[in-house]
């Protein structure tokens, strides 16, 4: 197992004991030890200079409390220095703007992107009160259309007939057309997923966009990519401007990594996390939680 940063802290600094301020050498070796530990929670190299960086200049000439280690102060910078980049309040999926609120999920094959969608509309429907449309764009892969009707079915949300040989386009104009004639308030447009990001499906996901005009892009991405995850998110608001992030899989045994380096490098909000593979395993994000992760 990782030693926590707080045992390396308390070693560096218990020889600190009895100064007045932190100086820049004695918080130059504590970073070391900052950079070790978000290595090893999978924060991505680029961010990790970023974020110690400004723990850094928060850090020295800070004043040493008589009641207070220096290495727990150090701590706790850190803590509310990777709460303050993860985004301090929840931010729910917005569904401000004129019904059928389009909402386009997009994410790589497996990121767990048809739950997710499954999921969220279940919970618009049963806590939000919202009539919601799920329609799957996955022309590729029947299967993959399959599985969000059967999804539907379980959670009690209806889905788009399918229809073979339509493009996504296609059926993204079909869904918000039967969107406005069944009176939904939500529809939610599940793009094709693929197991890398490539030219064409950013192609087709962005021509979804200029279509159906989505009020949210959200992309869902698998927490335990670790440093995948940068690249991914990268490239996705890239190519089509995401407004949030679902994280799945925060039930498995990542240190949370993706959370920072996603939110560092798109400055967009994790705006929920999966937990499970139950229809009801989702939860609002809660950025204490994984900083405390990230801490170990
Ligand atoms: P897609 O290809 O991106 O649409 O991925 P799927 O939605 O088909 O999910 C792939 C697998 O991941 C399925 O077996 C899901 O049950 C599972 N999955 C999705 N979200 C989570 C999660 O939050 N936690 C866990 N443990 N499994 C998940």
């Amino acid at each position: 197992m990782f030693d926590t940063l707080q045992d390396r802290l308390g070693g560096i600094f218990d020889k600190l004991r009895g100064r007045g301020a932190l100086s820049e050498s004695d918080v130059g070796e504590a970073m070391r030890e900052v950079r070790r530990a978000l290595l090893e929670a999978d924060v991505a190299l680029d961010v990790v200079r970023s974020f110690t960086d400004r723990v850094r200049e928060r850090a020295v000439g800070a004043e040493l409390l008589k009641t207070v280690k220096p290495g727990q102060m150090v701590i706790k910078i850190v803590h509310d220095e990777l709460v303050a980049t993860l985004g301090s309040d929840a931010q729910p999926i917005s569904l401000a703007a004129a019904a059928p609120v389009p909402i386009l999920m997009v994410g790589l094959q497996g990121s767990g992107k048809t739950t997710s969608t499954a999921k969220i509309a279940k919970r618009l429907q049963d806590r939000d009160k919202r009539k919601v449309l799920m329609a799957s764009l996955d022309t590729r892969r029947p299967a993959a259309m399959e599985q969000l009707a059967v999804l539907g079915q379980q959670v009690g949300v209806a889905t788009l007939p399918i229809v073979a040989g339509q493009s996504a386009v296609q059926i993204a104009e079909r869904a918000m057309q039967a969107g406005r004639l069944g009176g939904y308030d939500v529809v939610m447009l599940d793009t094709a997923g693929r197991t890398t990001v490539d030219e064409s499906l950013m192609a087709e996901a962005a021509e979804v966009k200029r279509v159906a005009k989505p009020h949210e892009v959200i992309l869902v991405a698998d927490a335990l990519t670790g440093q995948d995850a940068v690249n991914t998110a990268r490239a996705f608001d890239g190519a089509l401007g995401i407004t949030g992030i679902v994280l799945t899989r925060v039930d498995g045994d990542g240190r949370g990594g993706a959370a920072l380096s996603m939110r560092a490098v798109t400055g967009k909000p994790i705006k929920l996390i999966g937990v499970g593979e139950k229809m009801d395993a989702l939860e609002d994000f809660d950025p204490e939680r994984i900083a405390g992760r990230i801490l170990g």
